[in-house]
């Protein structure tokens, strides 16, 4: 057993799809994390799971009047206690816009095409409250009972939209949260929905941070976790879209852009911080995800690895298909057997 140790973060965006067409729980939640925690659990690894707890309140409203959210919202909740009672963390993840989602009940679908309030700054600042505090109230209603130990203390942004802090910072300090896993160091985007410039953000996996999460601030209250991007060079992405382009075609195994996701028509008004930034819609470079692992990328992932101490997966459960989910069990095969992985965030803190 190689005794060099390696943090390996692996967290997921536990939601729905965000655009005309939903999908459904089964198919973009319970059924895909039942196949990936299959893996993850064989190596006693620890994930991290951020709920879209939007939309659960949305189930929850609609589920006085319609069964099927009744029981979409019951299989939610029974999954997650598992989770949780498994030794992961569930932590939640906001995305606004679910405020007007409309519902189909014969589809038992969702349209999330009103992306008007896709910013946590678009909310007035009642609606911000709101939406934060039952947020968490719905994670610990469904995690701990009463009198349970709470330790709810993350958080990621939907569509990593975090900016600017000082909207979120008053709810971080009101509920305990210590540690935000929102920022895709030298990254911007800014569309009619997203809304981020991480371009001057420390290029360090880990570092404390007060009022600005892309400003290192060594005594500041709250912990950034960096989401790592990876370089694909063009070569390797052409054959990796002839690959995709023909795995779909023989197995039909497709989960990608069901149902559309957000508008992503990017706007002039807006220039990044630095000219370090990326483009988020036009880079070489990507978060490094579950969904995206392909045989063609495998030996990238792997030199990622060896290369670095700290490596962190954003995935989301609805992109996942058969194929990525063997090339992640046989990623983990890999690491396993050559490193000492810890995946305990809070064991990656520095001096812990
Ligand atoms: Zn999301």
């Amino acid at each position: 057993m190689n005794s060099l140790k390696k943090d390996l973060l692996l967290t997921f965006d536990y939601e729905l799809f965000l655009g005309s067409a939903s999908g459904s729980v089964d198919s973009c939640m319970i059924d895909p994390t039942n196949r990936i925690m299959e893996h993850i659990d064989k190596h006693n690894l620890k994930a991290i799971f951020f709920v879209d707890t939007t939309c659960l309140l949305k189930l929850s409203e609609y589920s006085q009047n319609y069964d099927a959210c009744y029981s979409s919202l019951e299989k939610v909740k029974t999954q997650l206690k598992t989770l949780n009672k498994n030794g992961h963390s569930v932590f939640p993840h906001i995305h606004p816009h679910w405020i007007d989602a409309k519902y189909d009940p014969n589809k038992n679908e969702w349209s999330l095409v009103d992306v008007s309030k896709y910013r946590f700054n678009n909310l007035s600042p009642n609606d911000r409250e709101m939406v934060f505090d039952s947020s968490i109230k719905v994670l610990n209603d469904i995690l701990y009972d009463a009198d349970g130990k709470k330790n709810i203390n993350g958080y990621r942004a939907g569509g990593w939209s975090i900016q600017p802090f000082k909207d979120f910072k008053p709810f971080f300090i009101k509920h305990g949260i210590k540690f935000d896993f929102s920022v895709q160091s030298q990254f911007y985007q800014f569309t009619d929905a997203q809304h981020f410039d991480f371009s001057d953000a420390p290029l360090k996996p880990i570092y404390n941070f007060t009022d600005d999460v892309t400003s290192e601030d060594s005594d500041g209250i709250f912990t950034e976790f960096s989401i790592n991007n990876i370089y694909i060079p063009k070569y390797i992405n052409k054959i990796n879209k002839t690959f995709l382009k023909i795995y779909y075609k023989l197995t039909g195994d497709h989960t990608f852009n069901y149902g559309h996701g957000h508008a992503s028509t990017d706007t002039s008004e807006h220039t990044p911080r630095s000219s370090r930034g990326y483009n988020m819609s036009d880079s070489d470079y990507e978060r490094i995800a579950i969904e995206l692992m392909t045989p063609i990328k495998q030996s990238l992932y792997r030199n990622f690895i060896k290369q670095n101490g700290f490596m962190h997966f954003i995935s989301h459960p609805k992109m996942i298909n058969k194929q990525n989910i063997k090339c992640f069990s046989s990623f983990l095969d890999y690491a396993n057997s050559r490193y000492n992985i810890e995946s305990d965030f809070m064991k990656m803190l520095p001096n812990k």
